[in-house]
């Protein structure tokens, strides 16, 4: 298997709320593109983790994934140890992805820095031939290490240095995160409680962020990113003559 992008999560629906719309950009290019999360969301206040398997499910059909796996590394207790680093390796030996697009590097809730942390650092070992990992059939697996690892924007903003074009792809983005449907935009309901991101308002926000996001770079909707270890290269000046943002 050889993927396009791979995307990594702390919790399902991490990559969905970040990067939702950019995933059904590039998938409806014909890249190949697949979703690591690293916890299966189990601590989360609402739903448990049945519920959330199955909308995780839901979404990557939305987003057309070619690939998405559920790793079990700990909600609220993601350790940047050898053993998850390994974990992570497995997984970008077997799928050898070129682009690599991970969460923010600092954010409101701490799993989502830690499973960055955790994630970058998997993904420069996983180029070292002498951590040595077995596939599932037995095969001893080659190590690969990315070309390009960008961050995506998670709660809290951060130094972006690009916006990514969401426009054609906001509706997509936002069914995939119904798709999460214990988690948001859920009107009161007296068996769950309440929280941060289950509000109608919070759904809101998300809107506006992305239309303030697109904005900035002449898109009605975007979503932001952030390119780890820069500069960033560039081979021609296609995308400033396709685009014309007010400056
Ligand atoms: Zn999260």
């Amino acid at each position: 298997m050889k993927l396009d992008v791979l995307v990594f999560a702390s919790h399902p629906d991490d990559a969905e709320l970040g990067c939702g719309g950019t995933i059904a950009a590039l998938t409806d290019q014909g890249k190949k593109v697949g979703i690591i999360d690293l916890t299966k969301g189990e601590m989360g206040t609402r739903g448990n983790a049945e519920t959330r398997a199955k909308e995780v499910d839901k979404a990557s059909k939305i987003l057309n994934l070619s690939y998405r796996k559920m790793l079990d590394l700990g909600d609220s207790i993601l350790e940047n140890s050898r053993e998850n680093q390994l974990k992570i390796i497995e997984q970008v030996r077997l799928t050898r992805p070129h682009i690599c697009l991970v969460g923010a590097p600092f954010d409101r809730h701490p799993d989502h820095p830690k499973g960055t942390n955790l994630t970058l650092d998997a993904l420069f070992y996983s180029g070292l031939k002498k951590i040595e990992t077995i596939e599932e059939n037995g095969e001893k697996q080659e190590p690969h290490r990315p070309a390009h690892i960008l961050h995506y924007m998670q709660d809290r903003p951060i130094d972006f240095d690009f916006v990514f074009d969401i426009s054609d792809h906001w509706k997509t983005k936002k069914e995939a995160i119904l798709a999460f449907n214990t988690q948001f935009n859920v009107s009161s309901n007296e068996r769950e409680s309440e929280t941060y991101i289950s509000s109608k308002n919070y759904f809101k926000q998300l809107e506006s962020r992305a239309r303030y996001l697109g904005h900035l770079s002449g898109f009605t909707y975007g979503e932001a990113f952030k390119y780890y270890l820069p500069p960033a290269p560039l081979k021609n000046f296609n995308i400033f003559f396709e685009t014309s943002p007010k400056r």
